[in-house]
């Protein structure tokens, strides 16, 4: 049977999740309990009111990073991988800029605003170079 929209989408983010998260708990070990939750309605409500809403944490106990997977799920790698990275700074106890700074800090990424909704990204060569 063929695979919906939401299946590939969803397997997509996961795909992309579990390689940042592996990546971060090298360094990390105590970011290893991090979920992700792909149905979060607060994210498919906000999406209504900002179209670069497309992440969160803090909204469910625990180390949780919240999305909408068929919306998150038509982005490309580079710009996932970067929207996680900068949610597992916040798991890590970080605002927003200090999230950024501890993705580069500790893993030599900058995380860069591009596009026109202007969201995470980081260059995927550099990913790439360090095994992302
Ligand atoms: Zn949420
Ligand atoms: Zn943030």
């Amino acid at each position: 049977m063929a695979r919906s929209i939401k299946q590939i989408t969803d397997e997509h983010v996961s795909t992309v999740f579990a390689r940042v998260k592996r990546f971060v708990v090298r360094k990390f070990p105590a970011l290893s309990r991090t979920v992700l939750n792909l149905t979060c309605r607060d994210i498919a409500a906000e999406r209504k009111r900002s179209a670069r809403s497309f992440m969160h944490t803090g909204h469910l106990d625990g180390p949780v990073i919240c999305t909408w997977g068929v919306a998150a799920g038509v982005l490309d790698r580079a710009t996932l991988a970067a929207l996680f990275l900068h949610e597992f700074g916040h798991v890590a106890g970080h605002d927003e800029a200090g999230a950024d700074k501890w993705v580069f800090e500790h893993f030599g990424i900058p995380i860069q605003y591009v596009g026109p909704l202007r969201l995470e990204w980081a260059d995927p060569g550099l990913l790439e170079e360090k095994g992302l």
